[in-house]
């Protein structure tokens, strides 16, 4: 395989920056690039050894820096690897990186690193998808999730069920291939007794499912109500800056204004939308079609109502397009006294939570109601769960072929027909590990990393 190399630190200016390379000649490469100030040989470096020196492109001095040298097997990547840390300047390391190309290494692809690691053994399939989940956390519930699944959770639960399928298919084929020799015959009670387990263990990876996904990609969330009662107040109060411009001019906010803010251990991805109410002005017209459309779009809905005063034709226009499953009737203005009936309210909605958009008061309040609405608690974080789309569709068609299994069992099936049935199972635990996977599957994977990881 070819010795790949680049910049792993982000482009950006920094205290440092990490050139890697990887490969069957990363230390010639390294030893081309980089002299050591005590004269010691970059070839005779063990692994996990540093040098202090410097980096040059051909005679030409470029910056001094750290080598680290990994041998393989034991890197990162399985291969020999070597690590120069330069100042991190965009400039420099990028020359370094020339100085790199140049004596033979190739620009390496996004994930590359991580796809060697991959390839030769060093981490299955869902723990490889786990180091990029750990790169973009942005909390530290996320991270413990990402963080489970690099240490092999997911996997050790893979690789029990697939144990147990094999062993399975094993006794069956014993079974049908030696029928001369004294094999004990397959009973089919104990074989659904042991699929049963398998698809209990596999499902686990599965409940979880969606309430992790929020968790990672955030709840896409649209604030609405008429205009006046608090929106734009409210978004730059979640936001904890003034994002969105606040008036006391019905008709100030016209186009959809997003940001991800951090609600405890949770992201919502906040839109803020235009005042919904008939209006004959153009602009603003469009800018209430486009809130309008955001309540059917968004996971979960904040609509607002004035608590300073009574509801109004526009409020009870808009309660009627709610879904209320997933939305919460905010209350602001709690700061000044209640002139809203809330029994009007509560034939159209079944959360409600009391702000005071101004003041930031009732936040916590809405936070604890959004983790309600969506059961997230302690548990969603510990849980082992599937990571992503292509994870799931795995544990879900092995789910799917155990269910058929245990069915064709149920109506007395040859064990031949079961035997095929079972053996998709299995095919479908080892796409998730990626121990039988395309290559077209892999790409895929790895494509979604950034470059130098
Ligand atoms: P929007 O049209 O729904 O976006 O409403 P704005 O956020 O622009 O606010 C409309 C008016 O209500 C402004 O004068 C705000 O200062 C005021 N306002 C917003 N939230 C509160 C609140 O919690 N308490 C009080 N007393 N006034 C608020
Ligand atoms: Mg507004």
């Amino acid at each position: 395989m070819s010795t790949i190399a680049a910049v792993s630190t982000p482009n950006a200016v920094g205290g440092l920056a990490v050139i890697r390379i990887s490969g069957d000649k990363a230390i010639e490469i390294a030893e081309a690039v980089f002299r050591p100030v005590g004269g010691k040989k970059v070839s005779d470096m063990k692994g996990y050894t540093c040098a202090y020196g410097d980096a040059y492109d051909g005679d030409e001095h470029i910056d001094d820096c750290i080598l680290t040298v990994f041998r393989a097997p034991h890197s990162y990547t399985g291969e020999d690897t070597a690590e120069i840390s330069c100042h991190g300047g965009l400039y420099v390391s990028k020359k370094i990186l020339r100085a790199i190309l140049k004596n033979g290494a190739e620009n390496a692809e996004a994930g590359e690193f991580t796809k060697r690691a991959f390839l030769n053994g060093k981490l299955d399939l869902t723990q490889a998808e786990a180091v990029m989940d750990i790169i973009s956390a942005r909390g530290e519930k996320e991270l413990k999730m990402a963080e489970s699944l690099r240490e092999g959770a997911a996997y050790r639960t893979a690789r029990k069920c697939s144990d147990k399928l094999m062993k399975i298919l094993g006794d069956l084929a014993a079974w049908a291939d030696y029928p001369e020799e004294d094999i004990p015959e397959v009973e089919p009670d104990a074989l659904m007794k042991e699929l049963r387990e398998v698809r209990s263990d596999l499902s686990t990876l599965v409940e979880n499912y969606d309430s992790g996904r929020l968790i990672r990609e955030g709840i896409s969330t649209a604030i609405i109500g008429r205009p006046n009662v608090g929106k734009s107040t409210l978004f730059n109060c979640l936001s904890g800056c003034e994002r969105s411009i606040v008036t006391d001019i019905a008709g100030t906010t016209r186009d959809i204004v997003e940001e991800s803010v951090r609600l405890g251990d949770i992201t919502l991805r906040l839109s803020d939308t235009a005042g919904i109410h008939d209006t004959d002005d153009v602009i603003e017209g469009i800018g209430v079609d486009m809130a309008e459309k955001m309540i059917d779009k968004a996971e979960l809905v904040l609509a607002v109502f004035d608590g300073s005063c009574p509801l109004t034709e526009d409020d009870l226009y808009l309660v009627n397009k709610i879904n209320k499953d997933k939305t919460i009737a905010v209350i602001n203005k709690s700061d000044v006294d209640l002139k809203l009936d809330i029994n009007e309210l509560t034939k159209y909605f079944i959360h409600f939570v009391y702000v005071s958009a101004k003041e930031n008061s009732g936040v916590i309040d809405l936070k604890n109601m959004v983790e309600e609405i969506f059961s997230i608690n302690e548990q969603t974080f510990e849980n082992v769960s599937a990571a992503n789309e292509r994870q799931k569709k795995c544990i879900d068609s092995a789910l799917r072929s155990i269910d058929e299994a245990i069915s064709a069992l149920e109506i007395g099936e040859m064990l031949d027909a079961v035997n095929v049935i079972i053996d998709e199972a299995e095919q479908s635990i080892l796409s998730l590990t990626g121990e039988k996977i395309t290559d077209a599957v892999v790409d895929e994977v790895f494509s979604r990393f950034c470059v130098g990881k």
